[in-house]
Order: structure tokens, then C-alpha cells, then sequence
């Protein structure tokens, strides 16, 4: 089984000391895939420091010269990996700004250069704000090359015409139905690929998690850990649950004590055509 941990959020607002503190330790063990907002929009993201939530100002990465020096740092020893998490993340109109609209196709090819040569990286997947993406959206990252980190789905923007689209939907279907839970696999949509994040959050439950974990085991397929570093130290809505921190650890020492668990970056394993389920005859 594959192992990977997502971040989302990384951006003009991060200091290097906040992704040093949550991950300077872990990342010795397995790289972190950073989904990176090259242009953050102060909106009302969690992300966004107190005092600048709702000015709407816009926010290039570049202008936070100690963060880009630590990233290129940290990238270049292979700690990091960076993902493309939009363009502004935010807009002032409220709706997620992959769920629709016209300038996609620009915004995912610039936003992509600007932070590969600022960063001095390659870039290999997209991961929409908010977790939310429309047919537009999934046109502009496949139009890039780009894979996915979440799943679309059929109601999403996964096309209807296509082959690949309605053998995931049925494959996912009789998987859900036979009583087992998460998407422990790459799903392959023919022009990209796509892998769900298990969210690790004030509301996500370790127990699930850890039942995600064991049935990604079982059938020798992915799990993504998917968290945010400024959220790392919040307590769990459900009593008797760790923080989202030792949720994240708790994970991490699954992975790392289980000699059937290889960590890799999420871009490693999405570009992978050894991990396809169909190429692995991963049972559903
Ligand atoms: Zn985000």
C-alpha cells in the first residue's frame, strides 16, 4: 500500500516556522505534498490570518521572500512537493472558484509556471479550494496535464460520455455498496487521474480514518492523509478524540511501523501507471 500526506493552504501568509513546526520532524520520514495558492485573495479562509479576513487584497507568494527561500530549500532536499491549490483560492462572490467560470484555463496554466519557476519545481497535480471543482475546472487541469488530489464524480464535471467515467462510477458504486468505506485507490479517468484525500480535521473521526487505512491495506492501494497545518493544534469536535495533530501522528505511525506501507508523494503516486488498480487487478 501507498501512503502520502496532503496539505493545503500554504501561502503569503505561511511562515516557514508554521510548516517547520508541523512538519520539519515528519517530513524525515516521507515527503509532504504542499497544495500551494500562488496568489492568495484575503477572503474568509481559515488560512487567512484574523486581521486580514474579508479585505479581499490579493497576496503574490513571492512577496514572502522567507517562505519562498525555506520552500526552495526544502523542496530541493525532497521533503516537499508542491501542488497547484488554485489561483486565488477565494473570491469575493462566495462560490469556490473551481466550481465554474471562464478564466480556468488561464488561471491553472499561470498559476502553475509562476510557482514552478518561483519555486524552482515541476508541478504534477491541482487540488481545488474548498475541495470543490466543476466541469470547467476539470477541462483546465486536464487541458495542463495536471492530475487531481480530491475526486470529482460524475455530478463534478467527470464527462458523461466517457468509457472511463461510468466504469469508475460502477466500480465505486459496488465498492460502497458491498459495505466498505473511502477510495483506497488511483482512479484512472482516462485523460487524468484522480485520488481522494482522507480528511483529517476537527470533524473527521480517527476511527475512520484508521478503518480508511486498513482497507486501503487490504487491497494494497493509496491512502492520502489530507490536513491543514493551521489546523493541526485544533481539538476534535468528538469527545475523546486527539487533536487533529496527533490524528495526523497517530496515522503517520500506522504507516511508518507497517513494512507493507511505502510513503511517497501524492504527484509520485498519481503519475504511477504501475499503481492503477486495473494494472494491479485491485479488487473492488
Ligand atoms: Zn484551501
Amino acid at each position: 500500500m501507498h501512503f502520502c500526506i496532503r496539505d493545503d493552504d500554504t501561502s503569503f501568509f505561511t511562515s516557514p516556522d508554521d510548516l517547520e513546526h508541523a512538519y520539519g520532524e515528519v517530513s524525515q520520514w516521507g515527503p509532504v505534498s504542499l497544495a500551494i495558492i500562488p496568489f492568495c485573495r484575503a477572503g474568509l479562509s481559515k488560512g487567512v490570518p484574523e486581521k486580514f479576513r474579508g479585505r479581499w487584497s490579493i497576496h503574490p507568494l513571492h512577496e514572502n521572500q522567507p517562505l519562498v527561500e525555506y520552500l526552495r530549500a526544502r523542496i530541493s532536499e525532497g521533503c516537499f512537493e508542491v501542488m497547484l491549490h488554485g489561483y486565488y483560492h477565494d473570491e469575493p462572490h462566495g462560490r469556490a472558484e473551481f466550481a465554474g467560470g471562464v478564466d480556468l484555463d488561464r488561471r491553472v496554466a499561470d498559476g502553475r509556471r509562476y510557482l514552478e519557476e518561483l519555486l524552482g519545481t515541476t508541478i504534477r497535480v491541482f487540488v481545488p479550494p474548498h475541495n470543490t471543482i466543476g466541469w470547467q475546472g476539470l477541462r483546465a487541469i486536464t487541458l495542463a496535464g495536471l492530475h487531481l488530489g480530491g475526486t470529482a464524480g460524475v455530478r463534478a464535471g467527470w464527462p458523461l460520455w466517457s468509457k472511463a467515467t461510468w466504469k469508475t462510477w460502477l466500480r465505486l458504486r459496488h465498492w460502497h455498496k458491498k459495505g466498505h468505506v473511502g477510495i483506497p485507490w488511483v482512479l484512472d479517468l482516462g485523460d487524468h487521474r484522480e485520488m481522494a484525500g482522507n480528511a483529517v480535521t476537527p470533524l473527521s473521526t480517527l476511527q475512520h480514518n484508521e478503518a480508511c487505512f486498513e482497507s486501503a491495506l487490504r487491497v494494497g492501494g493509496v491512502f492520502c492523509a489530507a490536513t491543514h497545518y493551521w489546523e493541526l493544534v485544533a481539538p476534535s469536535v468528538h469527545t475523546g478524540d486527539p487533536t487533529v495533530g496527533e490524528h495526523l501522528r497517530r496515522l503517520i505511525a500506522r504507516a511508518v511501523s507497517n513494512p507493507h506501507v511505502v510513503w511517497r508523494s501524492v504527484g509520485e503516486i498519481l503519475s504511477d501507471s504501475t499503481l492503477l488498480s486495473h494494472v494491479r487487478g485491485i479488487p473492488s
